[in-house]
């Protein structure tokens, strides 16, 4: 088993070695590695705590409908304080310094990839460290939004205006920016190796993206099989980090 993977991360490093512009897309697997647990986990607890499931609370009707139960949930389950990037975000960082790897589509809303140093990140469903008030579009940090469970009704409220204050992620029933769509689009389309990497490839539309690209080689890294296995030329069924670790990027 383990030559196996020697042996398919040999065969990584050569398609890493003969690139030129890789694309990664990854997903909670990811974050995960940092920490970061899935905000759909429900454990045993949950149904005392919460009278909705996740699904329910982080949608669009539901944040108009019910702020305040909503960042209750937001709060608790999708700011993770201190998460640090691991040794996958730190990795594809320093492949986009080489000019070996042109962006990174992520479908994680943490900011990780950027605090590992990559500049090039397509975050398909937003981010968690940017929030705008909805009525004067005023800009908060992520520490504003924490620290809104000591305001008098748990609802951050802009300073300037009193308008209620959005984070810039992509709801349920929320469509995806179509800006980020079309740059995410056109770095698949353009690559020559697209790593995909900690997703089960399942959430649409985002998973759909993939298909735009039209290059060689396809590596899936995933620790369980995915319904798009098929689709790639190397899968490796291991942690992501262990595998990107494990290359030499320069
Ligand atoms: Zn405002």
């Amino acid at each position: 088993m383990a030559e196996e993977i020697d042996k398919k991360i040999a065969q990584l490093q050569k398609l890493y070695d003969e690139s030129k512009n890789i694309v990664f897309f990854g997903g909670a697997g990811v974050s995960t590695e940092s920490g970061i647990p899935d905000f759909r986990s429900q454990d045993g607890l949950y149904s005392q705590k919460w009278k909705y499931p996740p699904e329910t609370i982080i949608s669009r009707s539901f944040f108009d409908a019910n702020p305040f139960e909503f960042y209750r949930f937001y709060r608790e389950k999708l700011i993770i304080k201190d998460a640090k990037p691991n040794i996958a975000h730190t990795v594809l960082a320093k492949m986009e310094r080489l000019g070996k790897l042109s962006a990174v589509v992520t479908q994680n809303i943490d900011g990780l990839h950027q605090m590992a140093g990559s500049n090039t990140v397509f975050e398909l469903h937003g981010s968690v460290l940017r929030n705008y008030c909805m009525k004067c579009g005023e800009f908060y940090d992520v520490d504003f939004i924490a620290e809104s469970e000591n305001a008098e009704d748990k609802i951050p409220h802009c300073k300037k205006c009193g308008g209620m204050v959005k984070p810039d992620v992509v709801l349920y029933e929320e469509g995806l920016d179509q800006k980020c769509i079309n740059g995410a689009v056109k770095a698949i389309s353009e690559a020559d190796l697209l790593i995909i990497g900690g997703t089960s490839l399942v959430v649409y539309p985002a998973a759909g993206l993939i298909d735009y690209f039209r290059g060689e080689n396809v590596v899936l890294i995933n620790k369980s099989q995915t319904a798009s296995d098929s689709k790639a030329n190397l899968v490796i069924h291991d942690s992501i980090g262990k595998v990107l670790g494990s290359l030499k990027i320069e």
